[in-house]
């Protein structure tokens, strides 16, 4: 079986260096917020072209904490709303209604996957305050476009860059920029199998707003900037010692991954020929870090099936938009026909880096083959 992501083997690749920071940290004896945190903050920061990075317990919670600190210093207010892709992973709207927040739903471009500029304007109301946006299975969203809008109406640009470690951005002024840059913040997931994994669940913040920075680091420790003293009800979301130092060392190895996932998908690209299916498309190399590679098909089911025959797993990322999952009944009633036709049509791909081009070959001739 070609499995779809192998994190035994991909962590095997880095095993002496993890084990070594492990040992590193067991040593120390100081396990929360120590120097293993902060060195990582200062390197996935540079990574990102940002100030600041704040270190959190998850994905989830560095978006909750994102809507959260700007809610504390009064730039938004329970009630108001947030502008969100109606084909994204449920965790980006689930941080939007946990602070109170109303998620407004708007469709993707059918060829990216990703916000469609052109919709999000007609969403803006006196109400809106944010636009947060998915760079989606790790390809960038049209980030000009959408600062446009924000600029013209005065929102937030929040990214949740949860599936797109290092996809860079080309701007009108064809500058390059890290994804987490592109926005006023941006919150990163390094659950195992995103594309920057930790051994465990964490996540941080990128921004350039030190007031921003400053009220999220509180928030996250319980609300207190210093010991015992509290300004905010806040919670706990801290990154730990073992997981950051866990992170710094495959961090140095992120864009050797990311290199790995291009070459297979260029293959994909290039030799997937089948009239069945629909290929992603992409805005230029460097735009896409393949954290998923997506293809379409009005057959999804028989082809699942058939690639699970011939010995390759595929997963559906994801089966049930948002709003039709029985968590967000409100929505029920929403007539989203792009999102619903993604979901009965989209199918991943195995891209783990660790594959080799016998597996790649070999998946490209059984899709080749697959026919009703
Ligand atoms: C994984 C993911 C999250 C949540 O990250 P966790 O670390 O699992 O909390 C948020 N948004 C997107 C798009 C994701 O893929």
């Amino acid at each position: 079986m070609i499995p779809f992501l192998d994190l035994k083997k991909i962590n095997a690749q880095y095993q002496a260096e993890l084990k070594e920071a492990c040992a590193r940290v067991i040593d120390s004896g100081w396990y929360v917020l120590g120097n293993e945190v902060a060195e990582f903050e200062k390197e996935f920061a540079t990574y990102c072209e940002t100030e600041h990075c704040l270190g959190v317990a998850n994905g989830l919670d560095a978006l909750i904490l994102i809507l959260r600190a700007y809610i504390e210093l009064g730039v938004m207010q329970k009630g108001d709303e947030v502008i969100v892709p109606s084909n994204t992973y449920i965790a980006s709207i689930l941080a939007i209604s946990e602070n109170g927040l109303v998620p407004v739903l708007v469709e993707p471009d059918v060829n990216t996957f990703n916000l469609d500029p052109k919709l999000i304007e007609k969403a803006v109301n006196e109400k809106t305050k944010a636009i947060l946006t998915v760079h989606l299975y790790g390809q960038v969203t049209a980030m000009d476009e959408i600062n446009f809008v924000a600029n013209k109406y005065n929102l937030k640009v929040i990214e949740d860059c949860a599936q797109a470690h290092g996809a860079i951005y080309r701007d009108k002024e064809n500058k390059c920029k890290k994804v987490g840059s592109l926005g006023d913040a941006a919150g990163f997931s390094f659950y195992p199998g995103k594309n920057l994994g930790a051994l465990g669940d964490a996540g941080a913040v990128t921004t350039n707003d030190q007031e921003l920075a400053k009220t999220i680091r509180a928030l996250s420790n319980y609300g207190s900037h210093k010991r015992y003293e509290n300004i905010y009800q806040g919670i706990n979301s801290r990154l730990d010692e073992i997981q950051a130092a866990m992170l710094s060392v495959k961090l140095k190895y992120l864009n050797e991954e990311i290199t790995h996932r291009r070459r297979i998908t260029n293959r994909y690209l290039s030799e997937i020929n089948n009239s069945d299916i629909i290929l992603p498309t992409i805005q230029s190399q460097e735009s896409h870090v393949w954290h998923l590679f997506v293809i379409q098909s009005g057959n999804r089911e028989k082809l699942q099936e058939y690639l699970t025959k011939a010995g390759i797993q595929s997963l559906i990322h994801y089966p049930i938009p948002p709003h039709q999952q029985l968590a967000y009944s409100e929505m029920s009633n929403l007539n989203l026909p792009i999102t619903e036709k993604m979901h009965s049509q989209v199918l991943s791909l195995p891209v783990d880096p660790t594959l080799s081009d016998n597996d790649v070959s070999n998946i490209i001739k059984v899709i080749n083959k697959f026919s009703i």
